[in-house]
């Protein structure tokens, strides 16, 4: 910088000091800003918005620390140089405090695999990346793949386009087998990149986002791999490979695929007639509720009757009403079902999968057509639309059991649904026998888990009982080898493993009838505490206070899901 000297130095000098002040003050005080903007906009939001870290949660503390930062610019004497540098130095740890409350915050939630933690330091985050990258290019195929025609997928040459694909697919399958997940989506998250994500015990994990060109490849080589059309790329495709490993045992993979104007989308689902294998008694039901259900479905000769079965999607539908229909006798009684897709194959019970296809009949009249056979009981995977509703309405409910699986969230509701679909509130109600709701929560490592005694105010809030809770668990993720914290190796330091349901079991008799009939759904609501019946929620309670569940996850499924991730024609 230049000082241009004119015809009266001192005057001139102290003109452009002054000048030079005005000037660089506001611009100084303005950096932090940028660069703090600027890491705001390339790193910490896209974090947030990849991890699932509520992105407009962190966007408003952002916006407090930077308006706190303004503030006191306004309320310091800039002028002096001692309130300029107050400001800057102000301005700086504010700002910064924000970035490193993001990444200390973020970095301890589950939700971010340890991988992809923020690091403060840039080369660490620049060495990581390259090391990541040379690993990916030594990488070697290490699974046995056995396709739609029973012959075993050789790996392609080394150093060629195809191996460097095939390894590519392979990790992302063993990363989600390592994370024990049941589900693997693979879509597109813009333009250039797509997201894989892993369903582990239901909670949703980011994996590394792949670029979309790769990614388009690994599909197709799945898709191929199970003898799907890779030349379509809009309907939705679905096949089936087996896999093995040194590090994994056998298992089978099942493949979704469709399409849209974004691109391509692969669903991965591990095992999936395992998924939904489970007695009823493994369910999570607690006695009271699991005696119920023998009983109603023991007492088929005398009534049949609709069993409303509500969960919202992916919290074990499915496996719930296979279980529930597991409960009768397949040799003595004549047991049908109504599924969009056949899970597992059921012994015994002729499982009839809706034919989707434009021509073919629609639901509303296979569960017609179904319901006519007289069978004694028939379960439905859905309800679609109001035709069904009425279908099973004007069946002979006398006779037949109807299981109704719903994707509602709650016991009322389910009700609700159903009578209004049918239309005819008398009608509904003559036919219902009772409702079973339900939703998942995860169960605790019992190798981590961390007692801790719950205050008298906690209990108060959760309506628990004072005195009769002794301590209540809360997940861990570490343990102690050699008195050095280590990752558990149970749960890879997530805290849980393995889900389990909390059920909401209800008769609907007389009364109950009545109430629907007037539609006092407030008196049906009273009635259902009244019959000292627990909730989903106190089910839930309860399996913290066994020290299952912790209560962030009775918390986590009582509170109402965001409305941006409901999907009504999501999977069961
Ligand atoms: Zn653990």
């Amino acid at each position: 910088m230049s000082i241009v000297i004119a015809s009266d130095p001192t005057m001139t000098l102290a003109a452009n000091a002054f000048m030079l002040m005005s000037i660089w003050k506001p611009i100084v005080l303005f950096a932090p800003f940028v660069g703090w903007a600027w890491m705001i906009s390339t790193h910490l939001d896209k974090h947030a918005k990849r991890f699932f870290l509520g992105q407009e949660k962190w966007n408003a503390i952002h916006l407090a620390f930077g308006i706190a930062a303004l503030v006191l610019i306004v309320a310091l004497p800039v002028g002096g140089i001692a309130g300029f540098a107050a400001a800057f130095v102000g301005t700086l740890i504010l700002l910064g405090l924000d970035i490193l409350i993001f990444i200390s915050i973020t970095n301890k939630d589950e939700r971010v695999p340890e991988s992809q933690q923020m690091k403060m330091n840039m080369k660490d985050m620049a060495e990581s990346r390259d090391a990541k990258k040379a690993a990916k290019m030594m990488g070697s195929s290490e699974l046995t793949i056995v396709g739609a025609n029973k012959m075993t997928i050789q790996p392609p040459q080394k150093d060629t386009p195809e191996f460097a694909v095939r390894v590519g697919a392979e990790q992302i399958v063993v990363k989600g087998y390592e994370a024990h997940a049941s589900q693997i989506d693979i879509l597109p998250a813009n333009e250039s990149t797509y997201a894989a994500s892993y369903l582990v015990d239901g909670v949703r994990q980011a994996g590394d986002p792949i670029a979309a060109a790769e990614a388009i490849q690994m599909i197709d080589f799945w898709k191929k791999a199970a003898g799907l059309d890779t030349s379509d790329r809009r309907r939705k495709l679905t096949g089936e490979v087996s896999i093995s490993g040194d590090s994994m045992s056998s298992a089978t993979l099942k493949l979704n695929t469709s399409g849209s104007k974004s691109g391509m989308r692969m669903t991965m689902i591990f095992n999936p007639a395992e998924a939904v294998r489970r007695k009823v008694d493994a369910l999570g039901l607690l006695e009271p509720q699991l005696d119920l259900l023998k009983d109603w479905a023991n007492e088929l000769e005398h009534t049949g009757g609709v069993v409303l079965l509500s969960a919202p999607s992916d919290n074990g539908r499915t496996t719930m009403s296979y279980s529930i229909m597991r409960l009768h006798d397949a040799y003595t009684s004549n047991i049908q079902s109504v599924e969009y897709e056949i899970e597992d194959a059921l012994e015994g019970i002729k499982q009839i999968a809706w034919d989707s296809s434009a021509d073919g009949p629609s639901f509303a009249t296979t569960v017609r057509s179904t319901l006519r056979r007289d069978p004694d009981i028939v379960t439905i995977c859905d309800l679609p639309d109001v035709e069904t509703a009425q279908n099973i309405a004007a069946a002979d409910l006398e006779r037949t059991r109807v299981y109704l699986c719903l994707r509602t969230d709650a016991a009322l509701k389910a009700i609700q649904t159903y009578v209004q679909a049918v239309g005819d509130p008398k009608l509904a109600a003559k036919g219902l026998r009772g409702v079973v709701a339900s939703k998942l929560v995860r169960v605790l490592c019992g190798n981590c888990k961390v007692p801790y005694q719950p205050t008298p105010d906690m209990l108060k809030k959760l309506g628990l009982p004072q005195g009769k809770v002794g301590e209540l668990f809360k997940k861990g993720g570490q343990v102690l080898v050699r008195n050095k914290p280590e990752v558990c190796s149970v749960c890879g330091g997530v805290g849980y493993s393995g889900q389990t349901g909390c059920f909401g079991v209800f008769p609907i008799g007389k009364e109950e009838k009545a109430l629907i009939v007037e539609g006092d759904w407030n008196g049906l609501r009273a009635m259902m505490r009244k019959n000292g019946l627990p909730s989903v929620q106190q089910s839930a309670l309860r399996k913290a206070v066994m020290g299952i569940t912790s209560i962030e996850e009775v918390t986590r499924i009582t509170t109402p899901p965001k409305s941006s991730s409901t999907s009504s024609k999501a999977k069961a």
